[in-house]
């Protein structure tokens, strides 16, 4: 929680103008803040009766998705060249977060063999169509210009990027369709921020995290080790540290209670329980509720195709 430390740090000071204020009312506003940053606000800016009108961030068009994997990833994520080969610039918008730099690279050059010609859209290996790019500090100006220009664009070539924690803030792209975490991030707070990076604009997101055994072991934070291990539901379970005061104590109870579904769906039961997280779904009796993660790919890709007509699989 280094709130201001390392993030606009004049913030630290907006207190020495506040004291020169006598009795004018301040109002603090912010995005996402655990109870831990709202009492180190309040301390900082000596703050001591504010009153807190705070609401749980939850973004209820993100289904989150947990798996616990080994570290294949060749394996467990064979469905993003599947996903490429089939749609190419009509594929899902997807991101895809890596714990380091070598593992973005990794990665990248793993899909981009994999895929050959199928890499680019159109007959020319330009860079300019290349449907897979990587995004971290080390990278050159000119690439992350590129990324940074196509990207959020909504007819964008670029369809899957590989990312570090550097392709984060200021990022405004509303059309990302699916959020891949490949290991637990270093904390629950970060994590939530990357996973609302999907689905901005209100359409059915996919949160995927591959919780690797060896990242559930290093993970140092309290909150991201409880949302990965936790068999009840993932998303009650992460809000609950924005639950501020007994604010959003409320919101969170109502998220708590989920009724099954009471009807025969045809293609993907969307009750609240199928909408919610895997440990979620699994209690839906509905015969039409996915039972495994390619299996939801595979039925939110028919929602995908009637929703936004993209393009047939
Ligand atoms: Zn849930
Ligand atoms: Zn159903
Ligand atoms: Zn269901």
């Amino acid at each position: 929680m280094l709130w201001g430390l390392d993030f606009r740090k004049d913030y630290r000071r907006v207190c020495e103008i506040v004291c020169l204020l006598d009795e004018v009312p301040t109002l603090m506003l912010t995005a996402t803040a655990t109870n831990a940053v709202k009492a180190d606000v309040c301390n900082v800016l000596a703050v001591e009766d504010a009153a807190v009108i705070a609401r749980l961030p939850n973004r209820p068009n993100i289904f989150l998705h947990l798996l616990k994997v080994k570290e294949n990833f060749e394996e467990e994520l064979s469905w993003l060249i599947g996903c490429l080969k089939k749609g190419q610039t009509k594929c899902p918008k997807i991101l895809v977060y890596c714990r380091n730099v070598r593992a973005v690279y990794q990665m990248y050059m793993w899909v981009m063999e994999e895929l050959g010609d199928q890499a680019y859209a159109g007959r020319h290996h330009s860079v300019d169509c290349r449907l897979v790019e990587m995004f971290h500090s080390k990278a050159d100006q000119e690439s992350m210009e590129r990324i940074m220009t196509n990207f959020p664009k909504e007819d964008s070539h670029i369809r899957l990027l590989f990312a570090t924690i550097a392709f984060g803030m200021g990022v405004q792209i509303n059309d990302v369709d699916i959020v891949v975490h490949w290991g637990l991030e270093q904390s629950a707070l970060q994590y939530w921020q990357e996973v609302g990076r999907c689905a901005r604009d209100g359409r059915p997101g996919l949160a995927v995290t591959y919780a690797l055994s060896r990242t559930i072991t290093t993970c140092k934070d309290k909150a991201m080790k409880e949302v990965a291990t936790c068999s009840t539901c993932c998303r009650v379970q992460l809000l609950q540290m924005f639950a501020i005061d007994s604010a959003g104590a409320e919101e969170l109870e109502t998220l708590k209670l989920k009724s099954n579904c009471e009807q025969n769906c045809l293609q993907m039961c969307q009750c609240a329980l199928c909408s919610c997280c895997s440990n979620c779904q699994v209690d839906c009796c509905c015969p039409s509720r996915a039972s495994s993660f390619l299996e939801r790919l595979e039925k939110m890709y028919v929602v995908f195709l009637t929703c936004f007509k993209i393009l047939a699989f």
